[in-house]
């Protein structure tokens, strides 16, 4: 991952305090989710390289603000 990528701060985990990995999925969107107890933002898309950080800036305030959702029962 780019270092701009890198540079994004995450809070810790707001259900567990575990640690958040911003993660790109298949070229079109990032979330965030938890290491520890797999809690993620909703997945951000994006078309375009300009829109690519914008999508990753989005993922990475949701996940600081605390809008996640819960891991799916029985996982
Ligand atoms: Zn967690």
């Amino acid at each position: 991952m780019e270092q701009i990528l890198k540079e994004i701060e995450l809070q810790d985990c707001p259900l567990c305090r575990g640690t958040g990995a911003l993660e790109e999925e298949g070229g079109w969107c990032f979330y965030v989710s938890c290491l520890d107890c797999g809690a993620h933002t909703a997945e951000i898309p994006y078309k375009t390289k300009e829109e690519r950080l914008t999508a990753a800036r989005n993922a990475s305030h949701l996940w600081n603000i605390g809008k996640v959702l819960r891991p799916d029962p029985g996982e």
